[in-house]
């Protein structure tokens, strides 16, 4: 007997699905798709490659950038911080990789680099995040410098960052909105600043290029509150994180159980042990009580997050067996609610996903004839 362990099943129709939801949102934007922390935990290339249709790919480090390109990507790709280093000038040439403009060391760096073509920049305007951008201030020289410099290419992208989209009536999401309008208004440039929360919830955010992440993974952007979110925009969970009961056994009421004995049954009852922990990418923090999906049914987590397993409670009447698979989040059992569970947001989870997960693709069959 083969019992699975952590497992990623990756379904890619549902990917495709995620995007054309995205196009049918902003049927006048660009798609830059974005890839960071190894397509959010779902595999850098495997992603890239389903997505033919995204106009652009947008990384946050050099090396993405060329792994993305060692396996065929041709698309356009967009270094989202920009780049580090000087000598990361000639790499971006070469390999023709755009990258954002944030600061003067930038600035400076394009300037004195002698390349094989120029660079493709997008300005990154700091609106009011405070993180990454060059001030409302200095933007117009910014603007000139650039539009002037040998080493840029003719048409510079205009972006910036939303700090609060993901709260539907925080009023910063209007103001940054406003301000990046005054002062992109009288440039004729292509411009940036949706990310998945502002493309679900502030439809003037959306310009020239939107900026998925999240949302294409079918994973709701905003805060719990719209937790319903993802059916009302039909988006479809791209990886159901999987493993299997390993070992159940029976308790009597005051026993505990797991590390520390932190939980103590209160009446006699079914243990099931899983084999995926925090050594998995599960989350240490899930509280008691956290769902897992077995056999049609949620159960609760009982007793710590171990580094390989996870015990829940079946109940006392658990007809089930070693080798039944559970869902550890992914379809039927929203990641955000396992987020919560664990005081922290489905991003955290999906990156901290860890090497030893296997991974299985469930490839899209194009022209399939399944009936529904
Ligand atoms: C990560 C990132 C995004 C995507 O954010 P999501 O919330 O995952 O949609 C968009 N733009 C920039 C600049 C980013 O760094």
């Amino acid at each position: 007997m083969t019992l699975r362990t952590a497992t990623a099943v990756i379904n890619q129709q549902a990917l495709i699905q995620n995007f054309a939801v995205i196009k049918a949102i902003t049927p006048n934007s660009k798609v830059l798709a974005i890839l960071k922390a190894n397509g959010y935990g779902h595999g850098l290339e495997r992603i890239a490659l389903a997505l033919p249709e995204a106009d652009a790919f947008g990384v946050a480090r050099i090396e993405e950038a060329l792994a993305l390109r060692a396996c065929g990507i041709v698309a356009p790709i967009v270094l989202l911080e920009g780049f580090f280093a000087p000598e990361d000038l000639a790499i971006l040439a070469v390999n023709d990789l755009q990258t954002i403009v944030h600061n003067q060391q930038q600035l400076d760096a394009i300037n004195s680099a002698t390349l094989s073509s120029p660079l493709k920049v997008w300005l990154k305007i700091d609106t009011g995040m405070h993180r990454l951008g060059v001030s409302a201030s200095e933007f117009e020289s910014f603007y000139q410098a650039l539009s002037s410099s040998k080493n840029v290419a003719k048409n510079i992208v205009l972006m910036s960052h939303l700090a609060c989209a993901d709260e539907p009536n925080n009023h910063n999401t209007q103001a940054q909105i406003a301000l990046f309008n005054v002062l992109t208004k009288e440039h004729h440039e292509m411009k940036s600043l949706a990310n998945s929360a502002a493309i679900t919830a502030w439809p003037n955010s959306h310009f020239d290029w939107v900026r998925p992440g999240l949302m294409l993974y079918g994973v709701s952007p905003m805060q719990p509150a719209q937790k319903a979110m993802p059916s009302l925009l039909n988006l479809q969970p791209v990886m159901t994180m999987q493993s299997s009961l390993i070992a159940i056994r029976e308790i009597e009421a005051g026993e505990t159980v797991g590390y520390g004995a932190a939980w103590q049954a209160t009446q006699k009852t079914t243990i099931g042990v899983i084999a995926i922990g925090y050594g998995d990418g599960y989350p240490r923090h899930a509280q008691n009580g956290t769902p897992v999906l077995i056999n049609g049914r949620r159960v609760p987590l009982v007793g710590r997050v171990s580094m390989d397993m996870i015990t829940v409670d079946l109940g006392e009447q658990s007809t089930d067996s070693i080798g039944d698979i559970v869902i550890l989040w992914g379809e039927g059992l929203p990641i955000e609610e396992i987020a919560s569970c664990a005081t922290t947001i489905p991003y955290e989870i999906l990156c901290n996903i860890t090497r030893r997960v296997k991974v299985n693709v469930i490839e899209h069959v194009i022209n399939s004839s399944v009936q529904n």
